[in-house]
């Protein structure tokens, strides 16, 4: 039996979320989620493709009992680690540097560097790591695929890669716009180009990655010349709880005027700014819904959020020159008619126009929400980092 299957891994700081995908179709076997790793109230849900759900509510100390968890659950199902049909573990690294422009399979040396990284990633690197190690003490002989975050946007020219510091000192410590969310840019990309029935390399697309995290991207012929996201997934749009761009001054005002530590400002910017930060709720439904009931501060929340998408959409089409689509997608872009319809508004001149009963239209599939005369097409497309995770480690083993 040729082996076809791919397990997908994404370690977060306090969570491991998999897929187990068949690569034959492609199609889903199972996928599941652990939750408060190290915390009290530790849970692993597991969703077999067609079979029952599953829940566990046990200690989980670390990544390494998570794995172990999910391990045990698939192998009650005959899918374990060990079984035959499994080509590979994927695993999505967030940063791959400059120097992992595509998937690895993981060794040693991979690891290395992947730890030489940490300091630019400290929050997610050292759990990806953690995710590989592990998954090759339960089977040392299986292929590890190191999928990175960043290796979509190391095509940027150094133009737009470079801040415009000293050389010296942004070299000395690997100070650049890496980018993130690659993995979605480009499966999303991709597609979109397909729903124009167009080839990728005569396109030219601005992807909106609309979630909790959000970022947007300039992709010219299916190359990505410039992202919002920077040295951290700090920079660019507003965010559930990041504040995107700001005048990098605030951190010195904070620090002189506030008394504020460096870790304090670290976490006002990254986890109580953005959509939390302007009005208290970071999910975009709830704002929407007391944006409606006439809420001062949600209202706030919705304007500047919607201002960032619209300077980053013009910002593009000037990077890009001719813009075939603007492509929507995660949690934001894919669900919310009023973000889509308020962030397109007034780019009349920019050639981009909405169908209002389109954009309305739920669906789980790529559409397109722009009228026929639109210059621009403006899409509707749902991502899916696993499925693009899984294809890339699949097509490194199976070549
Ligand atoms: P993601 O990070 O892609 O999973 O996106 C998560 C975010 O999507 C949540 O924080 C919500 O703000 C947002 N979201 C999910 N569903 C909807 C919806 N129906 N309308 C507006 N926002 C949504």
């Amino acid at each position: 039996m040729p082996a076809t299957r791919v397990l997908v891994l994404n370690s977060g700081s306090s969570s491991v979320k998999y897929q187990l995908l068949d690569m034959a179709g492609p199609t889903r076997l199972a996928m599941g989620l652990v939750e408060r790793i190290g915390e009290a109230g530790a849970r692993l849900v597991h969703s077999p493709t067609g079979g029952e759900r599953r829940e566990r509510q046990q200690p989980i100390a670390d990544h390494e009992a998570a794995l172990r968890a999910v391990e045990e659950e698939l192998a009650a199902d005959g899918m374990g680690l060990d079984s035959p049909e499994l080509a590979a573990v994927g695993h999505r690294v967030v940063h791959g540097g400059q120097r992992f422009s595509a998937p690895t399979v993981v060794d040693e040396e991979v690891l290395a560097e992947i730890e030489r990284l940490v300091p630019v990633a400290p929050l997610h690197n050292p759990a990806n790591l953690t995710g590989i190690r592990t998954a090759r003490s339960l089977n040392p002989d299986l292929p590890q695929v190191a999928v990175f975050d960043t290796a979509f946007h190391t095509t940027m020219p150094e133009h737009a890669a470079r801040y415009a510091i000293d050389v010296e000192t942004a070299d000395a410590h690997r100070v650049r716009r890496y980018g993130f969310h690659g993995t979605s840019h480009a499966y999303v990309s991709r597609r979109t180009a397909e729903l124009l029935d167009r080839d990728p390399a005569d396109t030219n697309i601005i992807v909106l990655h609309l979630g909790n995290g959000a970022s947007a991207s300039a992709v010219r012929g299916g190359r990505c010349v410039d992202t919002s996201m920077g040295l951290t997934p700090l920079e660019g749009l507003v965010m559930g709880t990041r504040s995107g761009d700001v005048d990098p001054a605030v951190v010195f005002h904070l620090s002189r005027v506030a008394g504020m530590s460096v870790d304090d400002i670290d976490t006002l910017l990254n986890k109580r700014s953005g959509l939390l930060g302007l009005c208290g709720d970071n999910d975009m439904r709830e704002i929407v819904r007391r944006r409606e009931e006439g809420d001062e501060r949600a209202t706030l929340a919705f304007d500047v959020y919607v201002h960032r998408l619209k300077k980053y959409i013009g910002a593009y089409s000037a990077v890009l020159g001719r813009v075939d689509a603007v492509a929507f997608t995660a949690g934001v872009g894919e669900n919310s008619a009023p973000v889509r319809q308020a962030a397109v508004e007034g780019l009349e001149e920019l050639g981009l126009a909405l169908d209002t009963q389109l954009n309305t239209v739920r669906g789980d599939t790529p559409r397109l929400i722009s009228p026929e005369y639109a210059r621009v097409a403006v899409a509707v497309v749902p991502t899916d980092e696993e499925l693009e995770i899984a294809a890339q480690a699949y097509s490194l083993v199976s070549r």
